[in-house]
């Protein structure tokens, strides 16, 4: 029996899956048809949320938050690093996304921090 919300790690294989290829899709037919990789976005976002599954990772910041059109950088996209953030700029709507780079920026301290241990025990 499925539990609510959940589903069984087959499906979400498959769901994700599927996502990939829509999302490659659109990554390689954007430049001849934008208007087929929109709606690629739209069908990954059913799928999505049909199997309560999240959408790739590599893929989560490749359409917008707003208008959920696929975005290409350079193309309908600005990527820019401010501070600590990844601001992308949809150019379809203007709207902004920004991203924190706080798990780079864990991962770089755990490496200094680890780095001392490393100096230390040298010293030791
Ligand atoms: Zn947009």
């Amino acid at each position: 029996m499925l539990r609510r919300g959940r589903r069984p790690k087959w499906m979400i294989d498959i769901a994700k899956e599927r996502m990939n290829i829509l999302f490659s899709l659109a990554e390689k037919e954007f430049t001849q048809y934008p208007h087929r990789s929109h709606r690629y976005v739209t069908l990954a976002r059913k799928i999505s949320k049909k199997y309560n599954t999240k959408i790739p990772l590599q893929w989560k910041h490749r359409f917008c938050k707003k208008c959920y059109k696929f975005l290409k950088p350079g193309k309908n996209s600005y990527v820019r690093l401010v501070n600590e953030e990844v601001h992308i700029k949809c150019k379809e709507c203007d709207n902004i996304m920004r991203i924190p780079y706080r798990n780079e920026k864990k991962i770089r301290r755990r490496a200094t921090i680890e780095s001392h241990i490393v100096k230390k025990r040298a010293d030791e």
